[in-house]
């Protein structure tokens, strides 16, 4: 159930519908909205009766949440929900460029990589620090000396910075570097790491498992949120399918069905979806033209000597291509 407040609720209403909610065994999200606070009501097994709550004073409605992800689902927040990183804005109609290597391999490599992407219009730096190989014996990340190189190309170039945390083990460290952590699709249902995350302050991006459901992503998302941490980004980075043409196959239909069913910005990941560096630019205009709010792509200077996904790395070049592309898809589909 959602308790919707009044405008001119005050402060002592919202506390005193929040005490009752918790005098009833169950749990209070206060939620901040557009100009008016509502109160989810989680926790609870079956319905809970409304009468508890209508007619309180700066009570407006009390309305049922009928979607399993309460604090994703749109029922419970209409409006888009707005991330803000640095001076970067996620969400509803802004349009968010991330780029950077698969992994940090070395300063010299990051920095190459992030002047490159910055001065073509990316916004926010990738790259990871701690890498989920498929093989224990490839390059597995610099681990701490990579999220400390992250950091300098953030203080260079004014960039904010994400890159993926694996465990809980490593997650304070992660914390510590990250302006947004990334959960990766490994990980998708890890339930320990996604209440790690739920108390983290940090924004996260929660990419999509190989195989997940619509569903299963947002009830994974939900988990962060019932934390406490409300500022959740879904990535969708491609499925796997039997085709053989890409590494995954992209799921541009959910773009549409995610943005009806939640208020969470939703980020595309061509890279691995694709898995080669010709399918990249087409398939990110098709992300733009199906909604999506932003992307994540990688860029290396030398994919060819790149220790970790060179295959579908762009050039530098063609990462330039792509943002000209992206503004002026984006400025023409702001015109409706
Ligand atoms: C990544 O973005 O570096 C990554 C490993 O992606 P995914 O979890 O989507 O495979
Ligand atoms: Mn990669």
């Amino acid at each position: 159930m959602l308790i919707v407040m009044d405008k001119k609720a005050t402060g002592d209403e919202v506390q005193r519908v929040v005490e009752i909610i918790e005098a009833n065994g169950f749990t209070a999200r206060p939620i901040a909205g557009g100009d008016r606070v509502s109160i989810g009501v989680l926790n609870n097994q079956g319905p809970v009766d409304s009468s508890l709550f209508v007619g309180l004073p700066g009570v407006k409605d009390a309305i049922a949440v009928t979607r399993p992800y309460k604090l994703v689902s749109r029922e419970t927040k209409p409006e888009d929900t707005v991330i803000q990183v640095g001076n970067v804005l996620i969400g509803n109609a802004h349009m968010t460029l991330i780029a950077g290597p698969c992994a940090i391999e070395s300063e010299a490599q990051a920095m190459a990589i992030a002047e490159k992407v910055k001065r073509a219009g990316a916004h926010i730096f990738r790259g990871g620090a701690y890498k989920p190989r498929t093989s224990p014996y490839t390059f597995q990340g610099l681990g701490l000396e990579g999220l400390k190189i992250m950091a300098k190309v953030r203080e260079t170039y004014g960039m904010p910075i994400i890159t993926e945390v694996m465990d809980s083990e490593t997650f304070e460290a992660v914390e510590q570097y990250a302006d947004i952590i990334q959960i990766g699709t490994r990980n998708m249902q890890n339930f320990s790491l996604l209440k790690r995350a739920g108390q983290s302050r940090q924004p996260v991006m929660l990419k999509r498992g190989l195989s997940a459901t619509l569903d299963e992503w947002l009830m994974a998302a939900e988990y962060i949120m019932a934390g406490g941490n409300h500022n959740v980004i879904l990535c969708e980075r491609g499925v796997r399918t039997f085709v053989k043409h890409s590494r995954n196959t992209l799921d541009l239909s959910v773009v549409p069905v995610v943005r009806k069913e939640s208020h969470l910005p939703i980020i595309i990941d061509p890279s691995h979806a694709a898995g080669k560096r010709d399918q990249v630019i087409p398939l990110s205009r098709a992300a733009i033209a199906v909604g999506a709010h932003g992307l994540m792509v990688e860029v290396h200077h030398e994919p060819d000597k790149a220790l970790s996904d060179g295959a579908q790395s762009l050039y530098p070049e063609q990462f330039s291509t792509l943002c000209r592309h992206v503004d002026q898809m984006h400025a023409l589909l702001q015109t409706d």
